[in-house]
């Protein structure tokens, strides 16, 4: 249903970071008066690695072409968004098996993507400094979704809260244990947003339709880092949104100075004002998206699919027609289904 489709396809909902940029820049600005808007914008945009410049790279996650930046060999996608690597290839994948073929063999791909029952499960590294960011941000997404947070006891599947050098996190169930960083630097808010990566959200400003509400100033952007700003379009996703229009109050959006090379935003409104990005909760728009995600009583695992309907579910975008799966290859439409997370024909 339309939890499997989001995860995916759904940008609605996007981002933060607190890099220790914001530190630095307020040290060597710190007598210009609009300094305060501009750090408290950059406080707003996480990265995973903010001391760091990787060498950028295309890679294949999920059937999709993503340009990502090499750290360490670390993944890292739009600054703070991990990408497990195990589950990349550096060539398009064929996602469609014949029959007999090991479905193993597929090198993309998510086991799952959603939190099954609308349950994620978690740990808390015991070094992590400051815990109460993670139950105080734990305790917010409880409050305003349908989604439940439960300690860990034996589960598979989990996210681990540990230290890092910035603030990062996985997008959806990736399966087994996924990371959540946090920095010293990442706050309550920046940890609601990359919670908000883990249950299947991503950035807000690369929504499919932002251009008709956002303006990208590529030239203000550091050299290397302009695939930050790509929509999701450009990777191959539909761009099925659950809300009609770009949040500005979503807790997922970047900060207007993010990824700035010269002090000078990199995203501003159409008519070239600058907007606050928050970082204190999720905006109602966030909350909508979330919760059709994960309905009420509902149960990630078994969507409730409508037919005629398109869907993309591990890589595969395909058409549930008559209570079946159907896939549109160049020479017509074949039946496939799912198998341990590979689709074969049926
Ligand atoms: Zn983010």
């Amino acid at each position: 249903m339309r939890k499997l489709k989001l995860i995916f396809v759904l940008p609605v909902l996007a981002f933060l970071a607190c890099s220790e940029d914001p530190v630095s820049d307020e040290i060597e600005t710190g007598n210009e008066p609009q300094t305060q808007t501009k750090t408290s914008n950059q406080s707003n945009t996480e990265v995973a690695f903010p001391d760091e410049v990787g060498t950028k790279e295309d890679i294949y996650y999920t059937g999709l072409k993503l340009p990502v930046e090499n750290v360490n060999g670390n993944y890292v996608y739009q600054g703070d968004i991990l990408i497990p690597r195990s589950k990349t290839s550096k060539s398009p994948v064929q996602l469609i098996y014949e029959k007999g073929k090991a479905p193993h063999q597929k090198s993309v791909g998510r086991t799952k993507a959603y939190w099954p029952d609308n349950t994620v499960y978690y740990e808390i590294d015991g070094s992590l400094p400051d815990k109460n960011r993670v139950y105080d941000a734990i305790s917010h997404w409880e409050a305003n979704t349908n989604i439940q947070f439960v300690k860990r006891s034996g589960q598979s599947n989990y996210v681990y809260f540990t230290p890092g050098s910035g603030c990062s996190s996985y997008v959806g169930m990736i399966g087994g244990k996924q990371n959540i960083t946090l920095a010293s630097g990442c706050t309550t808010g920046s940890t609601i947003h990359e919670i908000g990566h883990a249950v299947g959200l991503w950035h807000e400003q690369s929504r499919v339709d932002r251009d008709n509400h956002i303006t990208i100033h590529w030239d203000n952007i550091q050299s290397g880092r302009e695939y930050n700003f790509e929509t999701y379009a450009s990777a191959g996703y539909d761009g099925d949104e659950f809300t009609t229009n770009l949040d500005f109050g979503s807790i997922m959006l970047y900060s207007p100075y993010s990824f700035s090379s010269n002090g000078e935003p990199t995203i501003t409104r159409k008519d070239g004002s600058l907007y606050g990005a928050q970082r204190s909760g999720l905006s109602s728009g966030d909350i909508e998206g979330v919760n059709s995600m994960y309905p009420s009583g509902g149960d990630g695992g078994s969507a409730n699919y409508i037919n005629g309907e398109y869907y993309t579910i591990e890589g595969l975008t395909v058409l549930r027609y008559m209570d079946e799966w159907w896939y549109d290859t160049r020479f017509g439409w074949r039946k496939v289904k799912l198998v341990n997370g590979s689709w074969e024909w049926a």
